[in-house]
């Protein structure tokens, strides 16, 4: 049997493929962006390698120019080029990436690699906005330029173009406004900064566009006129936020990032932004979100920073860098320390990758120490969203995260009327007080009425209500706070129990209950409450509710 190729009306293909891969037509701008950047970085690699290449940063830049009468964006960089047969191939056929083949390459060297590129589609996006596209490349090296145009339908030409120097000029001319689309917002200035900003802010080489601006057209006039002029600017910040110093940032910086990196659709409750000089540097900016992230309770649910080596993306979420008590932390973790020529899988067993996990640790535990005791309000906010996952972490490690944690947590106090730490409660024990007192089952109001508290509640002892099914099995685990023992309300009335004071009603009430209890006693300690059950054993009857639950 011969095997037959598939046929495809290109023309078709390439608008659905277009279609279907990019839902937002303002992409395109970075697409075109981003190869200008690869084939800059192109020219870079090459003058590692070529002694005669000087790379003067100055010389190379990307510039947009818009055109209104013409209704054309211009995209022109000052990288390596294509000659004709790059360019036949590159942007002939569809998922045809030299970005690609290029970045293997370099990867057998085991030198390091900011390309972007890899999909070979990128570049067709720009049909999405354009009806004809223009191509203008010189190759470095070459004489000669060539021209590639295309209507995106009926195929493409290339012929010889004019070029002065190396790189390569893409011209969009706009599709024609719609009633569903008006293709001439993209001739806006404004609208290209802010794509700029949004999509390429850390494109390592300036992107530069001529803006308008208006100036006083005569100093000395009593009346001043303005008119109006045109400026090259640079639009990208290049340098990423994390690499600036504190001071230079406010606020608001801080609160774009997280949105621009999509860490969340809500504002972040607080971020830690450091700078670790020492055996292993580097630098992050870690966020708490003020809620929990959309999918946080779901299985789907990833943890991990991102993770660059000299700004450059090594690993979007790196999962080692977080410990699971922290999964809701957000940020990005830059350091120059890791050793790039190991590859990605290796990266997760790097040294220096766990020395830094270990302190971006701690430095999110006194993070949370320092909330917790300068701004109550706020920490209870975050206690809400995450304390769960703190008290998860305790029970699933079998206590081992306890001495971290623990000073994290919140119960509502008896006494205080608030949600109050162990430590607090420690402070405000009896002298002769020798074990931590919790209740558990329903609302705190139910908690309060519990004849099983009375005893306690007449000798003026603090108890924590614990409101979350997973409490009592934290404490459990936990067994102690500072050598207080956490002891159930109900377990404390058992062993307070008046054996003394036995009547004989209490075997009739045996009789009659029979299996629905083990035994009937009398106690003191009940207050003005007539009855108490308690529950046999290490389980408080709470938690065999939870369990049963959990069974079933
Ligand atoms: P990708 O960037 O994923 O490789 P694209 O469709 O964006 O895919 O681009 C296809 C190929 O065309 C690139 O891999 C590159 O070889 C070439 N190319 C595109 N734009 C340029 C440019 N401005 N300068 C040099 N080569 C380019
Ligand atoms: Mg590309």
């Amino acid at each position: 049997m011969t095997k037959r190729k598939y046929k495809a009306e290109s023309k078709r293909l390439m608008e659905i493929m277009v279609n279907s891969i990019y839902t937002n037509k303002e992409i395109f701008l970075r697409e075109l962006i981003s190869n200008a950047s690869d084939a800059i970085d192109k020219m870079y690699y090459k003058s590692l390698s070529d002694e005669n290449l000087n790379f003067n940063k100055d010389d190379y830049y990307i510039e947009i120019s818009v055109d209104s009468e013409e209704r054309t964006i211009t995209i022109k960089d000052t990288g390596i080029g294509m000659d004709e047969k790059e360019i036949d191939k590159n942007l002939g056929t569809i998922a045809q990436s030299g970005t690609l083949e290029f970045k293997n390459a370099l990867e057998k060297e085991e030198k390091p690699s900011e390309i972007i590129g890899q999909f070979g589609v990128g570049f067709y996006s720009s049909f999405l906005v354009s009806k004809e596209v223009e191509v203008l490349s010189k190759k470095f090296g070459e004489d000669k330029a060539w021209l590639w145009t295309s209507d995106g339908v009926d195929g493409y030409s290339v012929e010889e173009g004019k070029k002065e120097s190396h790189g390569t000029e893409i011209k969009l001319y706009l599709k024609d406004n719609s009633e569903d689309e008006n293709y001439d917002d993209f001739l806006n200035e404004h609208r290209i900064e802010s794509l700029v900003k949004s999509y390429s802010n850390y494109i390592r080489y300036p992107i530069k566009m001529l803006v308008t601006k208006t100036r006083v057209k005569d100093e000395s006039a009593e009346k001043p006129e303005y008119e109006e002029y045109k400026e090259l600017e640079v639009l990208n910040s290049m340098i990423p936020i994390w690499k600036k110093n504190k001071s230079e940032l406010k606020d608001e910086d801080y609160i774009n990032f997280y949105h621009d990196q999509h860490y969340g659709f809500d504002e972040p409750l607080t971020w830690i932004h450091i700078n670790v000089e020492g055996v292993v540097s580097y630098r992050a900016i870690l966020y708490i979100p003020e809620t929990q992230p959309f999918d946080f309770r779901s299985k789907s649910y990833k943890k991990g920073l991102q993770l660059y080596s000299n700004g450059v993306l090594i690993m979007d979420k790196c999962d080692s860098l977080l410990p699971d008590c922290y999964s809701f932390v957000k940020g990005v973790v830059d350091s120059e320390d890791l050793s790039l020529n190991i590859s990605r899988e290796v990266l997760q067993e790097d040294r220096q990758l766990r020395v830094i996990a270990k302190n971006i640790e701690n430095k999110i535990t006194s993070e949370l120490k320092k909330i917790l005791e300068k701004d109550r309000e706020k920490y209870e906010k975050f206690y809400e969203n995450f304390g769960q996952t703190l008290k998860i972490a305790v029970y699933e490690t079998y206590g081992m995260e306890k001495d971290k944690l623990q000073d994290l947590f919140l119960f509502y106090s008896s006494k205080e009327k608030k949600l109050v730490t162990l430590s607090e409660y420690f402070d405000r024990m009896k002298e002769d007080q020798d074990k931590i007192y919790y209740a558990t089952g329903g609302s705190i109001e139910t908690m309060d009425k519990l004849p099983q508290g009375s005893n306690l509640k007449d000798k003026d002892i603090e108890v924590l209500y614990l409101t979350d099914s997973i409490d009592e099995f934290v404490l459990k685990v936990m067994g102690s706070y500072k050598e207080k023992e956490f002891s159930s309300i109900s377990q404390e009335l058992e062993s307070s129990e008046e054996t003394a004071d036995k009547d004989p009603i209490f075997d009739k009430m045996k009789d009659i209950l029979g299996d629905e209890v083990v035994e009937v006693k009398g106690s003191d300690n009940l207050g003005d409450n007539p009855v108490a059950l308690l529950a046999r054993g290490d389980l408080s009857i709470e938690m065999e509710k939870v369990l049963q639950y959990q069974d079933n």
